[in-house]
């Protein structure tokens, strides 16, 4: 496994937000997790990249228990984390946002090699390399994040919302951007309240529920399940 995840506790204050959650990332899979509001999502994502303190739990990213690290040696050890709410520094050129998500790195020509291929993957972002990201759409702002991501040449991308805020036509895009980066090799770890576009591109998928994991299986399997489309895929009929 990529990534294991066991028995996982986060608290914030006397809040808890996980509750022993526990799953796995196989080398080159795309995993979703799926879930209302609020049900821990994104404070999976955080305490998988060291932003948020884990209470109780390991974690284990190919081979080497990660929980407890600070965040820069984990995004060294190849976790990217793509944030939801898209942290563009607004002042700055696409190319400088996506030059941040170097530092990882080790040498000047594979941050160029990595920016290359990111204007390959999203042409916009090529076009618009010397704009300020303050003044890119929505959509190119999301592109840029993953750019900066990939960027980091990450094994394992966690990726919170990629879809947020966007218009169907663009999210469609981000996904069928988000198949294309796994297809070249890397794993994703996708957490969406856009359940019916994270259950499609997905491998295998898990449902949170304030905090707990409810239920788990291919996520082929769980578009079909009726308990899924009832709560999930808004299915009345399910
Ligand atoms: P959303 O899609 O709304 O972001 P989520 O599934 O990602 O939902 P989390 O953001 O992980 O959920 O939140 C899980 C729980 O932890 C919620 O009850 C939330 O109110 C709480 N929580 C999240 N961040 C904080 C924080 N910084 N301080 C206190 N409580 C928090």
């Amino acid at each position: 496994m990529l990534l294991t995840v066991d028995h996982l506790s986060v608290f914030y204050g006397s809040i808890q937000a996980l509750r022993e959650v526990s799953f796995t990332v196989a080398k080159g899979e795309i995993v979703s997790l799926i879930g209302a509001n609020g049900a821990g999502k994104s404070t999976t994502l955080r305490a998988l990249s060291g932003v948020v303190r884990t209470e109780a739990g390991s974690i284990v990213h190919d081979g080497t228990s990660i929980a407890g690290l600070p965040s820069h040696r984990i995004a060294r050890l190849g976790i990217a984390h793509v944030p939801e709410g898209r942290g563009v520094f607004g002042n700055m050129s696409v190319r400088e946002n996506l030059e941040m998500g170097g530092y990882t790195r080790s040498s000047r020509e594979e941050v160029e090699e990595s920016l290359e291929q990111v204007f390959g993957l999203f042409p916009r972002l090529a076009e618009r390399a010397h704009q300020f990201a303050g003044t890119l759409s929505g959509g190119e702002q999301q592109m840029l994040v993953i750019g900066r991501g990939l960027v980091q040449k990450p094994d394992l991308m966690l990726l919170d919302e990629p879809s947020m805020g966007l218009s169907p036509l663009l999210v469609s895009e981000i996904f069928r951007m988000i198949a294309e980066i796994n297809k070249a090799g890397t794993t994703i770890l996708l957490v969406e309240q856009n359940a019916s576009m994270a259950l499609a591109v997905a491998d295998r998928a898990y449902v949170l529920e304030t905090g707990k994991i409810v239920l788990e299986g291919m996520a082929s399997d769980l578009l079909e399940d009726p308990k899924v489309r009832a709560a999930y895929l808004g299915d009345e009929t399910g």
